[in-house]
């Protein structure tokens, strides 16, 4: 017989062989390949296309390393398999193998070399099948067992002797398995039992199982806990033959666990005692956790809490805290500092306030678990704050209370009548930035109290309402700024009047310094004639000449006369000092003139004076004393007139709410430096022999025209004539004049 190449088709000559024949037809599942002495395929049976995923056409003539994976041809894995074969005529192969798609598979099966009948040496056949399932599970027992070994594993017999003591068991508890085995396990591990070990044996008798945690003593005095599970092994009369012992090292989970409860305990224990009210609602609104503090608030024990709605806790509260809660649920945002009274909440006993928070609580993963609250007991404060809030009340002042800022925290009603603001305006709001008068008067002082932290205190006119006045005392404190302040308008106007009256005072006194001056000089005149005349008429009395003495009599009394009038325009002038003057409805000048020249009307008549006039105003003044005023003038011009025929002229002109009148004249005049002086008392700058008068006309003119807030000036040129000019307030309706 022969090997030789052939394709798919040709029987192959080699499947004449006994053994050949029966491997492909006993078993499909091998893929069978024939090689020739070199290696290259000759016959490719359908199975090993079907595995190899080759075509017999695509292979035949081909190195048979094409099924070895590619590290296996690299480290020569075919020919070290030909080369067994042919040394102990078989060679095992049990390895991965490549498909044409490049996917491996797990094959097994053995390559044989053949040979003729002669023992000439023809080529391989190599049989392979897959067994990649296989592969894997054996692999998966292998990895279980590693694991089992690495596991604490006892077995004990039916008296707790160990008969096995796994490398897990060696590790976790330090004893070889020389020192453990034969050995009862509990007196071995000292072990600590949840229960007598008699309840434990009796209950697993009777399931054949049992779990729990134990705590064993190592070889080193090390304590383990472990979470041991114990299973019954029968033996053939369905007693207990031997008793598998699994156990778990859970010291790290125990210690954990027991530092959580630690830490929980204290919790509790801080919470337990808090000044303040803590609770925990879920999220049907029951109570699931009520501290001390809280409870005794609501004013029922902490048990009369737990797994209660609000509702039926606080029944009195009127579904106001149930409302208050919902909304945290619904709107998973917290409700902070509701100030909230045991009246409110429907809670006996004596009236407490309180200020709550009210906040969702949420799981790691943003669920929402309940709403916690936390309660603090504000009735001091509150009560304090009622005093304070009653003494700024009850104050005189009036009060403000300003943030770093200037913002309004507080203000008592009297400030906010003041302000004339409610209340809503200001809270909140910077001061100067809400009222526009406080921004001009007051916020510089205020600003500088509160950058420097001085204590300030000013006084402060209202723009909006000129002529009220405040008096600002501000004192920094901490957080701001507190401000007290009073009305002060009537203690201005007071001491403005004051002020007015002091300087009416002044202007009185010096007008009587110069009165007494003037007086006592000027009559000093017809007095000292009276005396000398006395004397010289005495002395002709005394010589019997009573014709001589005649004369002097008759100057005595002329002088007396003078000073009579003298006394008299003095008298008159002291008399408009306190003359308060009535300013009724007005005076028609234009009348006051028509008297005035009826009076003048001799010396009118003796100068043949001529006196014009342009309509006259309505004055605001008392018709007598404008009688005086105009008589003095126009007296005066006709008066001091010069060679020529007295020619006088009044004009009127309206200046705002005065009228501005002059007297003109063409007389004598006078220097122009007297035109200050010509207006006090006494004062005369034509000689008292040529001209008639006591030097008190204009000096009362003056004094009547002030009267009224007017002025009084004259100007001249000497030799040609003077003007007197006087203002007077117009009267509200004018009738008259332009
Ligand atoms: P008398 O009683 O002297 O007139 P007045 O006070 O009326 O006193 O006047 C003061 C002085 O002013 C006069 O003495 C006079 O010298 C001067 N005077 C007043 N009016 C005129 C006038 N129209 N022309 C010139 N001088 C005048």
């Amino acid at each position: 017989m022969t090997l030789s190449s052939s394709n798919q088709t040709s029987p192959i000559p080699l499947l004449t062989d006994e053994y050949l024949r029966h491997i492909l037809e006993d078993s499909l599942e091998y893929a069978v390949v024939a090689l020739d002495p070199a290696g290259m395929i000759v016959s490719w049976s359908p199975t090993a296309e079907k595995l190899f995923g080759y075509p017999a056409a695509e292979v035949l003539g081909q190195s048979g390393k094409i099924i070895f994976t590619e590290e296996d041809r690299r480290n020569g894995v075919p020919e070290e398999e030909m080369t067994l074969a042919l040394e102990k005529g078989r060679a095992a192969d049990e390895r991965w193998h490549a498909r044409k798609d490049g996917s491996l598979f797990f094959g097994s099966g053995a390559m044989t070399p053949i040979r003729a009948e002669a023992g000439e040496f023809l080529g391989f056949v190599k049989a392979v099948r897959d067994r990649t399932d296989y592969k894997k599970t054996v692999d998966s027992m292998k990895e279980k067992a590693r694991l089992i070994s690495l596991a604490n594993l006892i077995v004990r017999d039916r008296d707790n002797k160990i008969v096995f003591w796994s490398k897990g068991a060696v590790e976790d508890f330090g004893f070889t398995q020389e020192e453990a085995l034969g050995k009862i396990s509990h007196e071995l591990l000292k072990t600590e039992f949840p229960v007598p070990l008699a309840h434990i044996e009796e209950e697993f008798k009777r399931l054949g199982h049992w779990q729990g945690e134990l705590i064993s003593t190592t070889k080193g005095g090390r304590k383990v806990a472990s979470a041991s599970r114990w299973v019954a092994n029968l033996g053939p009369d369905q007693t207990v033959s031997t008793i598998l012992e699994v156990n778990n090292d859970i010291t790290t989970r125990r210690k954990a666990e027991q530092e959580r409860q630690e830490a929980l305990a204290k919790l509790n224990i801080l919470l337990a005692n808090a000044p303040v009210g803590i609770g925990f609602l879920d999220q049907d609104l029951r109570y699931v956790h009520v501290n001390e503090a809280l409870a005794e608030m609501n004013g029922r024990p902490v048990p009369d809490h737990i797994g209660r709605r609000v509702q039926d806790v606080l029944p009195g509260a009127d579904g106001l805290l149930e409302r208050l809660l919902e909304e945290v649920v619904n709107s998973k945002e917290a409700q902070l500092n509701r100030e909230l009274s045991t009246g409110e909440l429907g809670i006996q006993g004596p009236g407490r306030y309180f200020s709550a928070n009210f906040f969702p609580v949420f799981t790691e993963s943003k669920q929402l678990l309940g709403v916690g609250t936390i309660v603090w007991d504000i009735t001091d404060q509150k009560q304090t704050r009622g005093k304070i809030k009653r003494i700024l009340e009850s104050i005189t002042d009036m009060y403000l209370s300003l943030d770093s800022e200037g913002r309004v925290i507080d203000i008592n009603s009297k400030a906010q009548a003041f302000m004339n603001e409610p209340r809503e305006a200001l809270i909140g709001k910077v001061l100067w930035e809400v009222l526009p008068y406080v921004k001009t008067n007051s916020q510089l002082p205020l600003q500088r109290a509160l950058a420097e932290r001085t204590p300030v205190h000013f006084e402060a006119e209202s723009t909006m309402a000129p002529g009220r006045w405040s008096e600002v005392h501000a004192y920094p404190t901490e957080t701001g700024l507190e401000v007290y302040f009073r009305e002060i308008t009537g203690r201005k106007q007071a001491e403005g009047k004051l002020i007015e009256r002091g300087k009416r005072l002044g202007q009185s006194n010096r007008e009587l310094e110069q009165f007494a001056y003037a007086a006592s000089h000027d009559l000093q005149g017809p007095l000292r004639t009276i005396t000398n005349f006395a004397d010289l008429a005495a002395e002709k009395i005394g010589a019997g000449q009573w014709d001589g003495a005649t004369e002097f009599l008759r100057r005595i009394s002329a002088a007396a006369e003078r000073m009579s009038k003298l006394i008299s325009d003095l008298l008159a002038f002291a008399r408009l000092g306190s003359f308060k003057g009535h300013a009724g409805a007005g005076v028609d000048l234009n009348s006051v003139l028509r008297d005035v020249k009826n009076d003048l009307d001799q010396s009118i008549g003796q100068t043949g004076a001529e006196i014009q006039s342009e309509p006259l105003p309505v004055v605001k003044a008392d018709s007598a004393l404008m009688h005086e005023l105009l008589q003095n003038l126009i007296g005066n011009a006709i008066k001091y007139h010069s060679s020529e025929r007295p020619r006088i002229r009044l004009k009127a002109s309206r200046t705002g709410s005065f009228w501005e009148i002059s007297v003109e004249d063409n007389g004598i005049g006078f220097d122009p430096k007297y035109k200050e002086t010509i207006f006090d008392v006494f004062t005369r700058l034509h000689g008292s022999g040529r001209y008639e008068g006591s030097g008190m006309g204009l000096a009362i003119c003056k004094r009547i025209v002030e009267r009224y807030g007017g002025q009084i000036w004259a100007e001249s040129v000497p030799g040609k004539g003077s003007t007197f000019h006087f203002t007077l307030p117009a009267a509200t309706e004018s009738k008259s004049a332009k």
